[in-house]
């Protein structure tokens, strides 16, 4: 990598070196742009690294650029500003101690070497210099190109000191590994086992933005079995950690559930990158623990999960943190993931493939991208039949739909004209006349059309202003 070339390239890291010759400073592109150059992954954002007041350097920088909006957190003795697209985020070298009982670092002006001693990981400690005498230069303090050649996460100081000083670097480590396919060196997983409590300090949010980062890397199971192994999913998703074992009884024995949703997490991580569609692969068997029971002469069952992992989210959505706009799509993922392997057989209703249609509407293709996804068995054979029979029912699904034109269904006799026929005022009948409606449709009694729709309700009607 010829960081000289890219660098003088770029208009705006010559107008930073001159910036820090007028004010006599040093300047450093530090941590992930560097990392990731040398990876030659693409960045939407670069941090620079000030020895001396990084906040007053954006701003001189920011006037210069002429660029109006700078944040700037004082507490953190950073600055922030975005210029055509690109995020930059400026900090003064510091150096930091930590009280134990808080996450809070006390920030004190320090060195380049202090500074890039306190960062988390090798592969973050890299910098190169925009200073005009050193314009371009690379500086490696910890071997950290090393470690990216080798494809290893490692701490630059002792891992007990680095995890024990800020807790959210166990999850760090983590994701760092899930999003770069690296290795996590082994004095790192015995650290993050011995100090996983710690992450209690940490705010769920901040926990919770790792974790996510995790799903949404190429192979979440990389990261979710660096989580599992080393005990840190006891203490950041613990009912995840439960579906973890094998029990045997008689000759039965059921599969490990934590290995197979590693397996369906990464299978639908090649189909889609919705972190919330993968979440769904994540927790669809979340029940599967609490609901496991031997039956004598069957085996091991697991009757009910689907309706009970469904009912676990609202507890997990709210202590984790997540948007809870998200927590009804959860659920009825969860919910119907079983629907239309109950779909199957030939003498399935058309009626019974209009109300799956129903019911999971809008989140239908997102339901079946889950179903093919939790095909995990080895026999290659039974997976080609597992899919032909999702083939199916979808082919079934869509000549019920063109039949019926079902997505966002609705009775299409209105409410407002069910009132000026029936001469009703708003009220709870008018409800139940058009549930009567759309309840004939579903069951094949008419078409779904508003002709047929509305002789049907002149034909229903006084039965239920009767009532
Ligand atoms: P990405 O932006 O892809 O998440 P990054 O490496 O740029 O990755 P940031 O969170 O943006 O990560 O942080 C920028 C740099 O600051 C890191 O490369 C690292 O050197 C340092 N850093 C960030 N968080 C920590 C931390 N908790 N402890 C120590 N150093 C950290
Ligand atoms: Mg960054």
């Amino acid at each position: 990598m010829d960081f000289n070339k890219y660098f003088s390239s770029k208009k705006i890291y010559t107008i930073i070196s001159e910036l820090a010759a007028e004010l006599e400073c040093e300047v450093y592109v530090v941590g992930g742009f560097v990392r990731d150059l040398i990876l030659e992954k693409d960045k939407k954002e670069v941090d620079f690294l000030i020895v001396g007041d990084g906040i007053n350097f954006a701003q001189k920088l920011a006037d210069k650029l002429n660029i109006k909006t700078l944040s700037v957190y004082k507490n953190f003795g950073t600055a922030h500003f975005n210029y055509n697209n690109f995020d930059y985020e400026f900090v003064g070298a510091r150096k930091e101690s930590y009280k134990k009982e808080s996450r809070n670092p006390e920030v004190e002006a320090g060195s380049f070497q202090e500074d890039i001693e306190r960062r988390d990981f090798t592969i973050n400690t890299l910098a190169v210099s925009l200073n005009a005498n050193s314009f371009g230069k690379l500086i490696d303090t910890f071997d950290g190109v090393n470690d990216i050649i080798n494809k290893v996460i490692k701490t630059p100081l002792d891992p007990i000191i680095t995890f024990n000083d800020d807790p959210l670097r166990i999850m760090r480590a983590f994701r760092f590994a899930s999003q770069l396919e690296f290795e996590v060196d082994n004095s790192i997983l015995l650290a993050a086992e011995q100090l996983a409590e710690r992450l209690k300090i940490i705010s769920q949010e901040r926990i919770t933005d790792e974790f996510l980062k995790i799903l949404s890397s190429p192979r979440p199971s990389i990261g979710l079995k660096l989580l599992y192994y080393s005990k840190v999913m006891d203490v950041v998703f613990p009912e995840v950690a439960s579906l973890g074992g094998v029990e045997q009884r008689q000759d039965h024995h059921h599969k490990d559930v934590f290995l197979h949703t590693c397996q369906v997490v990464d299978n639908i991580s090649q189909n889609t990158d919705d972190v919330w569609l993968r979440f769904a692969a994540l927790v669809h068997d979340i029940a599967k623990p609490a609901t496991k029971k031997f039956v004598e002469g069957t085996g091991w069952t697991f009757h009910g999960h689907e309706e009970l992992g469904a009912r676990m989210m609202k507890h997990i959505f709210n202590r984790m943190r997540m948007p809870l706009n998200k927590l009804e799509y959860i659920e009825k993922l969860i919910r119907l993931h079983l629907r239309p392997i109950a779909l199957v057989d030939d003498d399935v209703t058309d009626s019974a493939i209009r109300r799956f249609v129903v019911t999971a509407d809008e989140d239908l293709n997102d339901l079946i991208t889950l179903c093919r996804a939790d095909i995990t068995s080895k026999n290659p054979n039974k997976v080609a039949k597992y899919l032909d029979n999702y083939n199916r029912v979808m082919n079934r699904v869509i000549e019920v739909q063109e039949k019926d034109k079902l997505r966002a269904f609705q009775s299409p006799v209105k409410g407002d004209e069910i009132m000026s026929i029936c001469n009703l005022t708003p009220s709870k009948k008018v409800g139940e006349i058009k549930s009567a409606i759309e309840e004939a449709i579903l069951e094949g009694e008419i078409g779904n059309n508003y002709e047929e729709a509305y002789q049907y309700l002149l034909k229903i009607k006084d039965k239920f202003l009767n009532t």
